[in-house]
């Protein structure tokens, strides 16, 4: 304590004359209640009056009313302590224990109970890469195409040929063969369904912009996704989108969201991974890489995958599809994208499965269980739409299924893409 207040006084006190300052004092002086200021400024060296001062701060602090929710259940909970058996004040410090940590929603990796091999598959998959220093120093380079595609796409929609126009039909059946989309269209398949999609849930009209804006934002964002990666390619944007499209015709899903939300999933989907350079956040971590320095190690790639998304789509009107939206529209439709666009981040996968599970699966069965009648669905669905972090909940879990649905996919399709992505980290 003393080594404490020794330097806060050189620090901070001494000499101190300032008039606010001085006028706090003066008002919670416990010595003497009608002090001159001057006098107790002028004995700074002196601990009483030092004491005096950091009394009248603290005072000030919890005169306050900022408290923390947590807080607030942590004061809860002590209060019961006190009249609680043993026992109970016992599991309760274990309760606190946790409480008070700062990763509520993170599963601790790596307890020496767990299976070696489990911890390093999922550590790699989770950590941002900081414990295994490879030495093998990789500079991604920045060859961001910011031009605009130079790939021929179709001028208006009635020009799709009519082989894609045939294969899109299907469009809406989870069975969907992408890898079909993506063979017909020269590996350009996210500017055909993201017509068709978008078309069918109407965000033109939402964002009231012209379908071909529509069409030049989709052809600059699918142009920065590298062709060359064998997963992170537009072909697996357009996957993407259209598991999140499937999960937005779901009826609970549509009664849960508004319009505004629908809009938001579909454009985070789209751009979710642009410009991804095939390398993990781990890799780009460990290699310094000029990506990892801008973002300070931490989501890496998503940050960049929304901000680039953002850069592309505002630098120039003709793509800009947010031009005629209002300000407060495009600051809610922004917020929901950038906050979808980082739940895919895996290093927080635990977090957001967790919280999702607590706030919406549980509460939702113990209400389907609860009325047995089937109309209970509007229900709980009503319960969703009144509370925006439930939304927030429903949306980052819609693209996290999307981003990972591989495997769900008929058998050949998921083969396909565990072939892939096994490819891309290989290279890597
Ligand atoms: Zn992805």
């Amino acid at each position: 304590h003393r080594q404490l207040y020794k330097s806060h006084r050189d620090e901070k006190y001494t000499g101190d004359n300032s008039q606010s300052e001085s006028h706090s004092f003066k008002c919670k002086n416990r010595r003497k209640d009608s002090a001159d200021v001057k006098s107790i400024t002028s004995q700074s060296s002196d601990a009483p009056s030092l004491q005096t001062r950091r009394y009248s701060s603290m005072a000030r602090i919890h005169s306050m009313t900022i408290e923390a929710p947590i807080t607030k259940v942590i004061n809860i909970i002590n209060a019961a302590q006190e009249n609680s058996p043993i026992t109970v004040a016992e599991a309760l410090d274990r309760v606190l224990e946790i409480l008070r940590t700062t990763e509520l929603y993170s599963p601790q990796l790596g307890t020496k109970d767990e299976d070696p091999h489990t911890s390093d598959l999922v550590g790699g998959l989770m950590t941002d890469g900081l414990r295994r220093l490879s030495g093998n120093e990789y500079v991604f380079s920045k060859n961001t195409n910011l031009s605009h595609s130079h790939l021929s796409a179709p001028n208006t929609i009635s020009d799709v040929p009519p082989c894609i126009t045939q294969l899109l039909d299907n469009e809406e059946s989870w069975d969907f063969n992408i890898f079909e989309l993506e063979a017909v269209t020269n590996k350009r398949p996210l500017v055909y369904l993201g017509l068709k999609v978008f078309a069918r849930f109407g965000v033109s009209e939402f964002l009231n912009c012209s379908e071909a804006t529509l069409r030049a934002w989709l052809q600059v964002i699918e142009a920065n996704y590298h062709s060359s990666n064998s997963y992170h390619n537009s072909t697996h944007a357009a996957d993407v989108l259209h598991a999140t499209a499937f999960f937005l015709g779901k009826e609970r899903v549509k009664g849960s969201l508004d319009h505004l939300d629908e809009v938001a999933a579909l454009i985070a989907a789209t751009i979710h991974d642009v410009d991804h350079p095939g390398r993990t956040n781990s890799f780009l971590c460990n290699a310094g890489s000029e990506l990892a320095v801008l973002y300070n190690d931490t989501a890496v790639l998503e940050s960049h995958h929304t901000a680039l998304a953002f850069q592309l789509t505002t630098k120039d009107s003709k793509c800009n599809i947010f031009k005629n939206i209002d300000r407060n529209h495009y600051r809610t439709l922004r917020q929901a994208i950038i906050d979808m666009v980082l739940a895919t981040e895996m290093t927080k996968h635990f977090e957001h499965v967790n919280k999702f599970v607590n706030s919406i699966n549980k509460p939702m069965a113990s209400e389907e269980t609860s009325s047995h009648s089937e109309g209970s669905d509007c229900e709980c669905t009503a319960n969703i739409k009144n509370f925006p972090d439930n939304q927030t909940l429903i949306k980052r879990m819609m693209i996290k299924c999307a981003d990972v649905a591989n495997p769900c996919r008929p058998l050949e399709l998921c083969i396909e893409w565990a072939g892939r992505i096994s490819e891309e980290y290989f290279a890597q």
